[in-house]
């Protein structure tokens, strides 16, 4: 027996998915042009598929700092931030993140991955409950898998659901309720304010992963706790450098007085190097952006509205009945569909994820486009332009046809 046999259906599954030249899977961007724009396969095309919502990864300040980092501290930390591995401005890049978020402490892992696995394994343990949406992202999952807590999941975003599950759990268990703020796959929102309510009710410490919704959600873009005005309610917030902040780390914020107890046991947070000092200075000048990003985040959620509209006016299937967020997807019927149409679109030049089970919920087969706030009006309605255009060459039946 061979241990990777166990693995030769999801090699089958891949090898026939009907793909002429270009594997969703495997693509290479041969050039970057631009926040939205690259050469792949030679042909310059045009990104909506990236979650580089806030279009940072060439801010010029960002850039600057992470050069002089880079030549005044070297390529790498080579170290745990409990050993070797902290520098002064991983501390600054705390001290400005709990500011952003107007909390006490925050702590800086070298992923978002790494932040949920370690805060969720850490904080509910031997005898905890951990109770999470059913559609959560795979870092929740699994943080779950490696913590001893028993684990409770409710369908997605279904609140009268959660209550029954809550109900069930002893009173005096410790607890630990975990959302997103926006589904990373299907672009939706939760319904915060009820699921924080009740994970209050029910003797709930919270946590929100607000990777797909920092930046651009809530006033100042510290997410959707913030749009809704429910932030008190949240325990812990989880966050990503890789989204809209454009570089790599991961996050957690807090005012639980006993936070900084995580620095010594939290094992994602302890057992790997730090961030190198480049990456930490352009996610320090990143997030100052984004602080005065006003305008930006306006132009982010006209491009959104604007991509969903054209659309759902042209008869695709939307996952969402209006835009909730910079990512749109898109239902096709079937994965050989999916494959046909997402070859077909690079080949119009527009380069969207291709997402399809396990990593979606059950039975979606998305084109899952996302929008940057540089994106043009233009690039827009080429998007738009495009996927009619796609549709029409595979010979896709749309809703109003
Ligand atoms: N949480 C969610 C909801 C995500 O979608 C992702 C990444 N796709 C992460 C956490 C992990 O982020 P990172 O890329 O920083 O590891």
């Amino acid at each position: 027996m061979d241990l990777l046999d166990k693995f030769d259906s999801i090699v089958a599954q891949r090898t026939a998915l009907p793909f002429e030249e270009a594997d969703p899977f495997t693509v290479v961007m041969d050039k970057i042009i631009s926040e939205t724009e690259a050469i792949i396969n030679g042909r310059p095309t045009i990104l909506a598929g990236t979650n580089n919502y806030m279009g940072m990864t060439f801010n010029q300040e960002a850039l600057e700092a992470a050069h002089k980092a880079l030549d005044d501290f070297g390529t790498g930390t080579t170290g745990s931030r409990v050993l070797n591995g902290t520098y002064g401005s991983h501390k600054t890049l705390e001290a400005r993140i709990a500011e952003f978020y107007g909390v006490e402490h925050c702590m800086v892992f070298s992923t978002g991955y790494q932040a949920n696995l370690g805060m969720i394994s850490t904080l509910a343990g031997k005898n905890d409950y951990v109770i999470i949406d059913a559609d959560s992202h795979a870092s929740i999952y699994d943080g779950c898998a490696m913590g001893n807590a028993t684990i409770v999941r409710f369908k997605h975003n279904d609140v009268a659901q959660l209550e029954r599950r809550l109900k069930r759990l002893p009173e005096d268990a410790g607890k630990l309720l975990v959302v997103e703020g926006i589904y990373s796959m299907l672009g939706d929102s939760a319904p915060l304010k009820e699921i924080l309510e009740l994970g209050k009710e029910y003797g709930c410490e919270t946590l929100v992963d607000e990777a797909h919704s920092m930046g651009f959600c809530g006033e100042k873009g510290r997410g959707i706790a913030e749009d809704l005005g429910v932030e008190h309610m949240v325990d812990y917030i989880v966050g990503t450098f890789s989204k809209s902040v454009g570089t790599i780390g991961g996050f957690a914020v807090s005012n639980h007085p006993k936070f900084d107890v995580l620095r010594l046991v939290c094992r994602p947070y302890v057992f790997t190097a730090s961030l190198p000092p480049s990456v930490v200075a352009s996610a320090i000048a990143s997030i100052e952006a984004i602080s005065r990003a006003g305008n930006r985040r306006a132009h982010l959620w006209e491009n959104a509205k604007m991509l969903h509209g054209g659309l759902k006016e042209a008869g695709f299937d939307l996952a969402t009945e209006k835009a909730e967020s910079p990512i749109i997807a898109v239902c096709l019927p079937d994965i050989e569909t999916a494959t046909h149409f997402w070859e077909n679109l690079l080949k119009e030049g527009v380069y969207v994820n291709m997402a399809v089970p396990p990593a979606t919920p059950v039975g979606y087969n998305l084109m899952r486009v996302s929008i940057c706030a540089q994106h043009t009006t233009e690039q827009v309605q080429e998007i738009i332009t495009r996927f009619i255009n796609t549709a029409k060459k595979i010979n896709l039946k749309l809703g109003n046809a």
